[in-house]
Parts: C-alpha cells; sequence; structure tokens
C-alpha cells in the first residue's frame, strides 16, 4: 500500500541549491522534487509538502516556530502515514526535543532531518538524508508504524530526536546520541533496533501541547562564575527555571555563597535542573560531596537527559503547569524516552 508522507520544510542549507554561475544559494522550489530528485520515485509513496511561509535559518527558531509545526502534524496527522521536517541542523536538536514532549501519544513517525550541504551541492548530503528519512517515516510493520516518535536521521542513523545534540558544524557526521544508541542504522540494509523503539500499546489518541514557558535559564557553571550571575537571575522575578549544567556526575564548587544562592532560588519557587556538561554520562548528585550539597538544597536531578532535552521539557512541563509539589518526580521521570 502506498504511503502519504508530509514533508514539512521550515528552512536551512537542505532546501537550497547552488547557482552554478554565481555560486549563490537560493531556496530549493519543492514542487520540483520528484525532478531533481528521479530517486523518489523509486519509493512507494505519495509525498506532498507544506512550507514555512518563510524559511528560516534554523539559528532564528523560537518556540512559536515550534508550535506551527506541531499545528502542521495535527491538521495532518489523520491523513498522512507519516511526517519528515526539512530543518537547519543548528537548532535540529532543541526542536526535535521540543517536538517530542509537544506530541503525546504519537503513534506514527516523524522524522527531522537536513544537511551540511545544499541539496543541490555535487557532494551533497542532503539526498541521502531526505530518501531515507521519507523512507523510514514510510516504514510499516503489520499495518502499523514502525517508529511511534520524534527521530533525527543524519549521515546514516536515526536517532531517538531528544537524545540528540550538535557535535560537529563541518563533518558529514553531525549529530551524537551518547546516551542512547542509534535506533536504525543505514547501510546496505536497514538495521532497525526495535528493543529500543518507544512503544506504543495504547489506543490514547494524539495529544499535543502547544503552551510552552520559555520563561527560563541556562547556567553553565565554570571556574571563576560570579555571584552576580546568579543574583540576577534570582531577582529578574521573570525566571521560572534554571538548567544548570555541571562538572562531571553532577558536581559544582561549594562555596557557600553558591549553595546559599541556589538553596534561596528554590525556596523562591524557582526549579533547578542539574544535567552535565561533559557530552555524555549521568547526573549522580549523591557520588561526591560537592554534589550531595545541590541534592539537599533541593535541585532536580536531569539525569542522562541532555542540555537540549532538559530546556525543552522545563519549557514544556512549565507550560503546562505542573503543580509545585510534583514538578521534582515528574521532571525526573522520563516522560518521553529522554531520560534513562
Ligand atoms: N545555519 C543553518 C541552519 O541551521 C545550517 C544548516 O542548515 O544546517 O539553518
Amino acid at each position: 500500500m502506498t504511503s502519504k508522507i508530509l514533508l514539512i520544510y521550515t528552512g536551512g542549507t537542505i532546501g537550497m541549491v547552488k547557482d552554478a554561475q554565481t555560486g549563490s544559494l537560493s531556496a530549493f522550489n519543492f514542487s520540483s522534487l520528484l525532478e531533481h530528485i528521479p530517486e523518489l520515485g523509486l519509493l512507494n509513496c505519495e509525498i506532498n509538502h507544506v512550507s514555512f511561509e518563510t524559511p528560516i535559518d534554523s539559528s532564528n527558531m523560537n518556540p512559536n516556530h515550534w508550535v506551527s509545526i506541531v499545528e502542521l502534524i495535527e491538521r495532518h496527522y489523520y491523513s498522512c502515514d507519516g511526517f519528515v521536517i526539512l530543518h537547519g541542523s543548528d537548532t535540529m536538536s532543541y526542536t526535535a526535543s521540543a517536538l517530542s514532549f509537544m506530541l503525546e501519544n504519537l503513534s506514527k513517525p516523524v522524522v527531522i532531518t537536513g544537511s551540511q550541504l545544499p541539496i543541490g551541492d555535487l557532494r551533497t548530503d542532503a539526498k541521502e538524508n531526505l530518501i531515507t528519512s521519507i523512507q523510514i517515516a514510510a516504514l510499516k510493520q503489520n499495518n502499523s508504524a514502525v517508529l511511534k516518535e520524534v527521530g533525527l536521521y543524519f549521515e546514516y542513523k536515526l536517532y531517538r530526536g531528544n537524545r540528540t545534540t550538535k557535535i560537529n558544524s563541518e563533518q558529514f557526521e553531525a549529530f551524537d546520541s551518547p546516551n542512547y544508541p542509534p535506533l536504525m542504522t543505514s547501510g546496505v540494509h536497514l538495521s532497525i533496533r526495535h528493543d529500543l523503539l518507544q512503544k506504543h500499546y495504547s489506543q490514547a489518541a494524539l495529544k499535543v501541547h502547544k503552551t510552552l514557558d520559555s520563561s527560563i535559564a541556562l547556567v553553565k557553571i565554570f571556574p571563576g562564575l560570579q555571584p552576580s550571575v546568579l543574583q540576577s537571575i534570582s531577582e529578574s522575578g521573570v525566571i521560572k527555571g534554571v538548567v544548570l549544567e555541571t562538572f562531571g556526575s553532577g558536581n559544582s564548587f561549594m562555596d557557600s555563597w553558591f549553595i546559599d544562592q541556589i538553596k534561596a532560588m528554590i525556596s523562591s519557587g524557582i526549579h533547578v535542573i542539574n544535567v552535565t556538561q561533559c557530552i555524555g554520562g549521568f547526573v549522580d548528585m549523591g557520588q561526591y560531596e560537592t554534589g550531595k550539597l545541590l541534592q539537599s538544597a533541593g535541585v532536580i536531578s536531569g539525569k542522562d537527559c541532555t542540555t537540549e532535552a532538559a530546556l525543552t521539557k522545563l519549557m514544556h512541563m512549565l507550560g503546562s503547569q505542573i503543580p509545585h509539589n510534583t514538578f521534582k518526580t515528574v521532571f525526573e521521570t522520563s516522560l518521553r524516552g529522554e531520560m534513562s
């Protein structure tokens, strides 16, 4: 049976073509997609496309754009089998993480992809990324989608979107998922790790969360951090949550001003989340004295969440008005497979 796939073009290099004469980049006309990539005709898919009215470099992405994307998915959810979002690579992991929280009970594939080189470039990675993403979005087993979550496909690997981070601005292998293995690997065959995929047994309908509260801050600690940084957050009167990027397994300095300020933030109602600034690994605040102080101050463990997932989960939970007394427990629970 032919699968119906909706391509959503938000912007980014993947949708660009280089003028062979001038070398300048211009937006690709998706209506002529099949002409440019005749290989797509080999897929048993009906491909439709929509585009942001003004495609953006993904550095300009913001939560309102995420709402536009989920509204498109919501509008076409029952008439399509899968969705492929074309996106610039710079903020792709933030978008993939945000969409995972905004789309609850997802039972269809949402694959986000992009490229390092424009689609019209001789050595482009865009074609493979696009073709395999569409193939993955169309995959079915027993009449049911194989992928029932938000995935990020780049350079022969499909990752769980909310586990990814951009690690390289130049190489084709631009993303990694340090704390969760790839869900699929594309070689001669598409190898699928069924054991790692999100399961969706319930019949619950898709629930789209559109309220995100971005009154939050990200603080990466470093030796020499000044008290005024935390002070300005506490005194801003607008910040409701802070993601603290700490050392190693969730450690910070033990200076009393620092711990006192964290305690003051928490008692004033600001949620403080601890994630590691290491590329991989787990926050375990019970391991060292330097982490225990944060734990007893009431800091929430981000466990092995990426910073991108922690920030967007915080926006989602604040937007969903999760009660204060359950906030820590809910945050420390995996909602969409974003933490182990
Ligand atoms: N700056 C571009 C963007 O993120 C890079 C890319 O397309 O990958 O939109």
